[in-house]
């Protein structure tokens, strides 16, 4: 089975033909859909046939339910600890008649999953661990983080990153987050993530610089599929799948959803790559970032 602990949010995406102006109500199309990168990973893995998809994510008593109902009928077992005080997190979207996407955020709930959160049982059944979206970006989140990659490799189970966001790792510093995700097996950063974390801007000298710390790289390219580095070498290269992009929100939680499925199903990291970018392709093909929603 596969453990994710990372993020459920309720996503509010707005499509819009006119500008956004003040002071003017702009007619737009709107979807509350469930999302979260954490959770978007398990539901995409679940569909992907991965057994045992179990989620650790915090959320607020306004919709606590209505996520668990969601992720339930994705094929995953929600582990979801309900916060008194705050709100599940709200990621508002405002995308424009050129598909650019503006993102308003409340982390809410989200960014108090924390250490307290944490049960060893968790682990049970559990093959792979996968820390996922902004778990890294707050206090609680980090130290969870740590105790959850502490456990999981005293159990010699492999240990996944996300780093979820270029803006949110600015804002941490990316040597603070080096240093947090330095054990990890296995870093799925897209390829702005990458050249942030690297230095590097092109993806394949990028995921090469970054898997001298230790860890396998794998870069998501967009519509350039994905490839892959291991101790200073790429090691395998993917392009994607035909797809209609009509949205991309998710592309990358479902590559990893879909990389992970193959992983525990024995596959070797090219052939992982390659089911990534089936369920990349796929999720571009749909609105919002969960697998089977209508286009
Ligand atoms: P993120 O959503 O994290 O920025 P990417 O944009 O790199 O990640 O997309 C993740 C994966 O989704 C890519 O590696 C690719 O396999 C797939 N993908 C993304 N965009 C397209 C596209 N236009 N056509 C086909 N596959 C795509």
């Amino acid at each position: 089975g596969l453990l994710v602990v990372g993020d459920v949010v309720t996503d509010v995406v707005a499509r819009h033909a006119e500008p956004l102006a003040p002071d003017t109500d702009t007619a737009a199309r709107i979807a509350v859909l469930p999302g979260g990168a954490g959770a978007n990973v398990a539901c995409w893995a679940a569909h992907r046939g991965a057994p045992g998809v179990r989620l650790l994510a915090r959320v607020g008593a306004d919709s606590a339910d209505w996520h668990r109902a969601a992720l339930v009928a994705a094929g995953v077992e929600p582990v979801l600890r309900v916060d008194a005080e705050q709100p599940t997190a709200v990621v508002i979207a405002l995308v424009d008649a050129a598909a650019e996407r503006t993102l308003v955020t409340d982390s809410g709930a989200a960014f108090r999953l924390g250490p307290a959160d944490w049960d060893e049982a968790l682990l049970d059944g559990v093959g792979h661990l996968h820390l996922s979206g902004y778990l890294f970006f707050c206090d609680p989140g980090r130290e969870l983080a740590a105790v959850a990659a502490g456990a999981a490799r005293a159990r010699g189970l492999p240990v996944s990153v996300d780093p979820a966001s270029a803006g949110f790792l600015r804002g941490l510093g990316v040597p603070r987050f080096l240093g947090l995700v330095a054990d990890a097996d296995l870093l799925l950063p897209n390829a702005a993530e990458a050249a942030l974390l690297s230095g590097a801007d092109e993806p394949a000298a990028a995921a090469a610089e970054l898997s001298r710390r230790g860890a396998t790289v794998v870069v998501t390219l967009g519509a350039a599929g994905a490839l892959a580095a291991d101790r200073g070498r790429i090691t395998a290269r993917v392009p994607a799948a035909a797809a209609t992009a009509v949205d991309t929100t998710g592309a990358g939680d479902a590559f990893t959803g879909g990389l992970l499925a193959a992983r525990l199903a024995g596959a070797d990291l090219p052939a992982a790559l390659a089911a990534g970018c089936r369920a990349g392709a796929e999720a571009v093909a749909v609105v919002g970032g969960r697998p089977g929603r209508p286009s």
